[in-house]
């Protein structure tokens, strides 16, 4: 087992690493920027490292600066969390050449699938549903509109380097082609360097059901059941739940096969996520995630499996320590994100904390790393704590939220508590009966 990990991220993520890495008996390395020398994880960790100033490009996604952290304090392991350099092939290369393990997937499987044009190919091959559209990219205005009209109406346009719900755009009829072309291309260029984008049909009532799986270097692949995550505003999740509502166990087993199957023929090793949308029984494979999850707690509620902690341990070199007859699942979770954002302008709120109360009781679990008189800068992601609610049945599990959101003080800043204590009283969430396009639809009737 390695003996120390540098956690290559921040908040509540790298929080989550270091509490496995200590389970683990590992030492940790925090890294972080000038911003962050008061933040939790920093302050639990073994060693920590400054690795710049507070823009992310110069501290986060310093790659120089973070192997030089790892090799000054003799890691033999990285560890990069969500977002950030969690799914840079370059990075994951570096930390293999200069000695140490980089807790991921092989640099191979982020780079094709960090692609989604080649990961839709990829998938397609592998015999997976995929969503409808162009089958490679779309590099001309004739080319958009000839696409769009053989696709059918409304069509979306994607960056194929895309990520965090930036350079989509819909265009609804022919006249909205070349202009949402247009946008998607400059937005895609701004946010991910590479303007290239492709096509899809813009799916109407369709749900978002991922399926986590977990793979070691032995051929040894499981899944650990399907998340719920059409709850979203702007493309970005909100509420996320396990398992989904919409699905019935035949389809829910199904679904578990054939991911399973296409995963072991990758070759694929680590934790993966496969994102699907669900509209009239049928899938379509979106893109996969070559990584942890924001929502994975919600999985680990349900099967008792400790994502993280198993991740580390296949990039280790372990095999999996149980096979998919010893995977059961357990009742229901669901997670509110919390986001340091006004309730109703979505505007971020950073600031100090100057009250923190964390609900608890049964069925509760609060990852965040928030605590009182803490100052939440405003140079980063908004999401400051995630809520995470467990119960036998979803009856259980949405009382146990409900409850939770209630006891839950952050004082100082705003937050998006409110929001949540809106939706978990609404009667379309009661009745599971949401699709990707809900809360949009219905935002400011729930706000009311
Ligand atoms: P990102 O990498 O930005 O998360 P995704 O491809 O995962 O991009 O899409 C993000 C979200 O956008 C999805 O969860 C879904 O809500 C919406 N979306 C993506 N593709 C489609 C589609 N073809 N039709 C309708 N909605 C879509």
């Amino acid at each position: 087992m390695f003996k120390k990990v540098l956690i290559a991220n921040r908040g509540e993520i790298a929080l989550r690493i270091l509490r496995a890495c200590q389970e683990l008996k590992i030492s940790t390395v925090a890294v972080h920027s000038t911003a962050d020398a008061d933040t939790m994880h920093v302050r639990l960790a073994d060693e920590s490292v400054c690795i710049g100033p507070a823009p992310s490009r110069q501290s986060y996604l310093n790659i120089p600066a973070i192997l030089s952290a790892a090799e000054v304090t003799g890691a033999d392991a990285i560890h990069p969390g969500v977002g950030f350099l969690s799914e840079n092939a370059t990075f994951a290369t570096m930390i293999e050449e200069h000695g140490m393990t980089f807790i991921g997937p092989f640099p191979e499987h982020i780079s094709s699938m960090g692609d989604k044009i080649t990961a839709k190919k990829t998938m397609i091959d592998l015999g997976i549903p995929v969503v409808p559209g162009s089958d490679g990219s779309v590099d001309t205005e004739e080319q958009a509109i000839e696409m769009a009209t053989k696709i059918g109406f409304p069509v979306l346009i994607k960056a194929t380097s895309g990520g965090g719900g930036k350079g989509m755009k819909v265009a609804k009829t022919a006249d909205e082609v070349v202009n949402a072309f247009q946008l998607a291309r400059s937005e895609a260029k701004a946010n991910f360097g590479d303007d290239q984008v492709y096509m899809e049909r813009y799916l109407q009532k369709p749900r978002h059901i991922e399926v986590q799986i977990l793979a070691d270097s032995y051929g040894n692949v499981v899944h650990l059941g399907e998340r719920d995550c059409s709850l979203q505003r702007r493309h970005q999740k909100v509420w996320e739940e396990a398992p989904s509502p919409g699905l019935t166990t035949a389809q829910r087993t199904h679904l578990g096969e054939i991911v399973t199957k296409a995963v072991g023929k990758m070759g694929y090793r680590g934790a993966g996520t496969l994102e699907f949308l669900f509209e009239n029984g049928e899938f379509f494979f979106m893109e996969m995630n070559t990584r942890i999850q924001v929502e994975h707690p919600i999985t680990e509620m349900v099967t008792g499996i400790d994502l993280v902690k198993e991740q580390i341990r296949v990039a280790a070199g372990f095999p999996l320590s149980f096979t998919q007859k010893d995977i059961t699942f357990n009742g229901w979770a669901i997670e509110c994100r919390v986001n340091a954002e006004d309730a109703q302008s979505f505007i971020p709120s950073p600031g100090k904390v100057n009250s923190y109360h964390a609900p608890g009781g049964f069925g509760i679990r609060v990852d965040s790393h928030l605590y009182q008189g803490y100052t939440v800068p405003p140079h980063y992601d908004s999401m400051v704590a995630k809520l995470i609610a467990h119960g036998k049945t979803r009856e259980e599990c949405l009382s146990r939220l409900e409850r939770a959101l209630g006891e839950y003080v952050i004082d100082g800043i705003k937050t998006t508590l409110p929001l949540h204590l809106k939706l978990v009283g609404s009667s379309d969430i009661k009745d599971g009966q949401y699709d990707i396009h809900w809360l949009e639809k219905n935002l400011e009737t729930t706000l009311k």
